[in-house]
């Protein structure tokens, strides 16, 4: 048969008739019901004995928007919290490029055949599950993936940094619940995240690379006060010379800080991630941390001074979104801005006006 495009009235930008849609053949598919969502105790009975389906469902509770999974997360977290606190949460971060996969891999199985489990989070408010890279992929991870005692989560998707860090932080408290003694939550050493990482570690370990021009920049940032302990990745093959001038570089930068508040002072360590040399020293330099700040009270102290700020962060963050989801406050608010754009009213008043509508609205209740 001629083709119908051969056809001199065939118009390639007309709509043609399709094909009718073919009936579903499985019939199953349409009995199909989405899964029920189990109780708070169920959740909760399921992590407690190290259920990873229940733990991931519970995750992904916390992670919702939805006002509804938020108050069941809720209840899950409280219920699981007496159960939380037992493990070593340790924060890891460098440049994209630094190597924090291939360590962090390498690093976790290190720690495994001490036995235990390990819980892998990662902080990144850039990402979206949907695109761009994706910290605590399991395709990165190659080894840790697959062994049994390694659960690996990725980041929350985008958000504010407060709520993705937040989120986490809830995170760390299921995990514990379900066993994991060894929490490591990574960042990229780009920005304000390491901030957020802080607040919720033990330890803090900063992995650079040699010669990158780096250096300087991680103490600009104050990433380097923050740091417990330094690692200069890569020390393999023609690299090693030039990972010890680093590692020498960063000890004589690091005397310009004042001793930290725990009373340890952070070490300087080479070594390779892909090569896995070196990787007991810094894992014996973790373990005298922690012996060291458990011994002092430290340990203790920032854990509690943890839990104040997260208080605070928590409280922060419900009352801006009380205030900023009020619809009455939305709709002055976009009559505010045009008249401060305008010139025709100044900022502090506009601001004052809102805030009072805001406090007779919750007073008058
Ligand atoms: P991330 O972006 O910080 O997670 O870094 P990756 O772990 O993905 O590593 C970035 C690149 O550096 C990869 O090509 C790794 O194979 C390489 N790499 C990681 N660790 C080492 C190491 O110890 N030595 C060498 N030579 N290359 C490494």
């Amino acid at each position: 048969m001629e083709h119908i495009e051969n056809d001199e009235k065939y118009n390639g930008l007309t709509v043609n008739q399709g094909v009718a849609q073919p009936p579903v053949v499985n019939p199953y598919l349409q009995r199909r019901r989405p899964r029920r969502m189990p109780s708070a105790a169920d959740m909760v009975e399921g992590i407690l004995k190290g259920d990873v389906t229940m733990l991931s469902r519970a995750v992904t509770l916390v992670e919702s928007l939805s006002p509804d999974h938020q108050t069941l997360a809720q209840e899950v977290i409280e219920k699981c919290l007496p159960h939380s606190g037992n493990s070593r949460r340790i924060g890891i971060t460098g440049v994209p490029g630094a190597g924090k996969s291939t360590s962090i891999d390498v690093f976790g199985l290190h720690v495994l055949k001490q036995g235990g489990k390990l819980a892998v989070l990662a902080i990144d408010p850039s990402s979206e599950r949907t695109k761009g890279s994706i910290l605590g992929d399991k395709t990165r991870m190659e080894k840790l993936s697959v062994h049994p005692s390694a659960f690996i989560r990725p980041s929350p998707s985008a958000g504010s940094l407060g709520g993705v860090a937040r989120k986490t932080r809830e995170t760390i408290v299921l995990c514990e619940a379900a066993g994991y003694d060894n929490i490591f939550v990574e960042t990229v050493g780009v920005g304000q995240s390491e901030t957020a990482v802080h607040s919720m570690v033990d330890f803090f370990l900063l992995i650079q690379l040699a010669g990158t021009g780096d250096e300087l920049q991680g103490i600009k940032r104050g990433i380097m006060e923050m740091a417990d302990g330094i690692v200069i990745n890569k020390a393999d093959g023609d690299n090693v010379q030039r990972a010890q001038l680093a590692a020498a570089q960063f000890r004589s930068a690091l005397h310009l800080f004042p001793t930290p508040a725990s009373g340890w002072t952070p070490e300087v360590l080479t070594y390779s991630g892909y090569y896995e040399l070196g990787i007991d020293k810094v894992w014996d330099m973790i373990d005298r941390y922690f012996a060291f700040v458990k011994e002092n009270g430290y340990f203790d102290r920032k854990r509690s001074e943890q839990a104040r700020y997260w208080m605070y962060e928590t409280i922060d963050s419900q009352l801006r979104s009380h205030f900023y989801n009020n619809p009455e406050i939305e709709r002055m608010l976009a009559e505010k801005e045009v008249k401060v754009l305008n010139n025709q009213l100044s900022s502090f008043i506009a601001a004052r006006d809102v805030l009072d509508r805001y406090y007779s609205a919750l007073f008058e209740r």
